[in-house]
C-alpha cells in the first residue's frame, strides 16, 4: 500500500515511512491511494476472526490490507501485545452495552487512561518502538495537551525504547484527575512541563521549535497528534468490532454516533466506510464548538478565532478548527489535490473560510458518505447524563452525553445506532455531580492517585527553556 498527500504532492511513500512523520511535506495529510475493499467474503471472514479470536486478531487482518512493510507475523504480534485484557480491562476489548431499543454504547474508554485516545495511541506506542529499533534510530516527541492526548501519549510511549516525551501543559488548568495521571509517572523517558499560561502558549512553544528545522533535525523532533496516519488506522478497527457485534449477519447496517473534535475519530469511520463497511450514517456530533456541525448544515467551513472558541464540559471536543476534517474534503472532490490545496493551504490562512454550499460535492457529503451532525450544549449535556442515568442505570461522560444527545434525534427503524463512548465519567466528574449530585464510579486502580508523587517542572512560557531541557535529556 501506498500513501499520497491531500495536496496533490505526486510523491509515494510507504506506512513506516510516514509512520513517524506529521504532515507532509506539502501541508497536507496523509492517506492512501485507494481504500482496499471488504467484499462479503472478506466480512465474513473477519466476523469469524473477532468470534474466534478476538479484538487483537480483528485488527491485524485490518491493518495488513495498510501495511506490507512490516513481516506480518511481528505485525500480528504488535497487535496481540497490545490489545490485552490487561491493557484494555475486558478480553473484548471494546464490548457493546445496550442502552435503549435500537441505541448501544460502545465502550472505547477503558484503556490506561480511560479515553478512546488509548486505542489507537497504544498501538502506536509498539509500532514506534518497533521501527526505531529497527532503524536503530531513536525520537523526541513534543506535544501540548490540555488533557486527553498528553496522558494517553505518555501511557504509550512510558517505557519505550528510542522514545522520549516532552509533554507541555497549561499549569494548573487540568483537572486534578488528569494532572495525577500524568504528573504521577515516574519513568525516566517521560517529561512533564507545565508552563504558566494557557494552552495556546504550550502549542505556541511546541510551534515555534518544529519551525526551528536545525534544531528540529538535530534532536529528531516527531509529535503524535492525531494526523498521524497509525492513529487514525488503529481506529477503523473498532468500528468493524462495532458492527460485528451490533449485527448478527452481513446484510445488515449500522449508524455510528461520534463525539468529535478534530474529526480524528469519525474519520476512521469514514475510512471503514468506504473499505465497504455497511455503516448507514456517520453522526458527527459537536458541542458548542461547532465547526463540523456547521459545516455539514451549510456547507461553510469556517475556523473560529480565539474568542469564538468556548471552554465547555466537554473540553475534549473545545477546538477552532478540525485538524483532520482536510482527509474528508479531499474524497469529497474527488481526490482532487489542487483543489483540496486551494481550500486548506492559503486560502484558509488568509480568509479563515470556505464555502461548498454550492458545489454538487457539497450534496453528496450526506448522500452519498453517510454524514449527518447535531450540536449539544452544556444543559444538553446535563439533562443527557441525567436521564440516561434515571432511565437506564448508566452514567456516561459529558463527551458521550454530546454523541448520544446527537444520535437519537437521528434515528432510522431497523437500523442500529453505535454511540461511541469516548471516556469514562470519571475523567469529568465534576459535570457528572452537577447533573447526578453523586460521584461517578472510579476504577480501583484510580484511587488515590492525586495523592501520588508529582514529577514535573513548572516553568514560564519560554521556548529557549524548553530546549534547553531537551538538549540536557539527549546529551
Ligand atoms: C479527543 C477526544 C474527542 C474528540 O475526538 P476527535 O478525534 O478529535 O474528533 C472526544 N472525546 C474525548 C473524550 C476525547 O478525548
Amino acid at each position: 500500500m501506498q500513501y499520497i498527500s491531500t495536496r496533490g504532492n505526486p510523491d509515494r511513500k510507504r506506512f513506516c515511512e510516514i509512520l513517524l512523520e506529521g504532515l507532509a511535506p506539502d501541508g497536507g495529510l496523509y492517506l492512501p491511494v485507494a481504500y482496499p475493499q471488504v467484499d462479503a467474503a472478506l466480512l465474513a471472514a473477519l466476523r469469524r476472526v473477532y468470534h474466534e479470536q478476538g479484538y487483537a486478531a480483528l485488527a491485524f487482518e485490518i491493518l495488513s490490507l495498510y501495511i506490507d512493510d512490516i513481516p506480518a507475523e511481528d505485525l500480528r504480534a504488535l497487535c496481540a501485545k497490545t490489545y490485552t485484557a490487561e491493557v484494555f480491562g475486558t478480553g473484548e476489548i471494546v464490548p457493546l452495552r445496550h442502552l435503549q431499543e435500537g441505541v448501544w454504547i460502545e465502550a472505547l474508554s477503558n484503556g490506561p487512561t480511560l479515553a478512546f485516545k488509548d486505542m489507537a495511541m497504544q498501538l502506536l506506542g509498539n509500532l514506534f518502538e518497533y521501527e526505531l529499533a529497527r532503524r536503530g534510530e531513536e525520537i523526541n516527541i513534543l506535544g501540548a495537551t490540555s488533557g486527553d492526548t498528553g496522558s494517553a501519549a505518555e501511557h504509550a510511549m512510558r517505557g519505550k525504547k528510542g522514545v522520549r516525551v516532552f509533554m507541555t501543559s497549561p499549569f494548573g488548568r487540568m483537572s486534578p484527575f488528569q494532572q495525577a495521571q500524568m504528573f504521577s509517572l515516574q519513568d525516566a523517558n517521560i517529561y512533564n512541563i507545565a508552563i504558566r499560561g494557557v494552552f495556546d502558549d504550550c502549542q505556541d512553544i511546541v510551534k515555534a521549535v518544529s519551525n526551528d528545522l536545525e534544531f528540529k533535525r538535530k534532536y529528531k523532533i516527531g509529535t503524535v497528534n492525531s494526523i498521524n496516519w497509525a492513529r487514525l488506522l488503529a481506529q477503523v478497527v473498532y468500528y468493524f468490532a462495532g458492527y460485528i457485534q451490533a449485527t448478527d449477519n452481513d446484510q445488515q447496517k449500522v449508524s455510528f454516533a461520534v463525539p468529535s473534535g478534530n474529526f480524528g475519530n469519525v474519520c476512521a469511520g469514514h475510512v471503514a466506510r468506504q473499505m465497504g463497511l455497511p455503516i448507514d450514517k456517520l453522526v458527527v456530533a459537536t458541542n458548542e464548538n461547532d465547526v463540523l456541525d456547521e459545516f455539514f448544515r451549510t456547507g461553510v467551513y469556517r475556523v473560529r478565532g480565539t474568542a469564538d472558541t468556548h471552554e465547555t464540559s466537554s473540553p475534549s471536543m473545545d477546538i477552532s478548527k478540525a485538524s483532520n476534517f482536510e482527509r474528508f474534503v479531499f474524497d469529497l472532490l474527488g481526490r482532487d489535490g489542487a483543489r483540496t490545496k486551494a481550500l486548506f493551504g492559503e486560502g484558509l490562512s488568509q480568509t479563515g473560510r470556505f464555502d461548498l454550499s454550492a458545489d454538487p460535492a457539497f450534496s453528496q457529503a450526506a448522500s452519498r458518505y453517510g454524514f449527518v451532525s447535531g450540536r449539544s450544549t452544556h444543559a444538553n449535556r446535563l439533562d443527557t447524563i441525567r436521564r440516561t442515568f434515571d432511565q437506564h442505570g448508566m452514567v456516561i461522560d459529558t463527551h458521550t452525553a454530546d454523541g448520544l444527545k446527537v444520535a437519537l434525534e437521528h434515528l432510522s427503524p431497523g437500523v442500529p445506532m453505535v454511540v461511541l463512548e469516548t471516556a469514562l465519567p470519571i475523567k469529568f466528574a465534576a459535570t457528572v455531580v452537577e447533573a447526578l449530585g453523586r460521584e461517578p464510579d472510579r476504577p480501583p486502580q484510580f484511587e488515590g492517585i492525586e495523592a501520588l508523587p508529582k514529577r514535573v517542572l513548572v516553568m514560564d512560557a519560554d521556548v529557549a527553556g524548553v530546549k534547553a531541557i531537551i538538549e540536557r535529556e539527549c546529551a
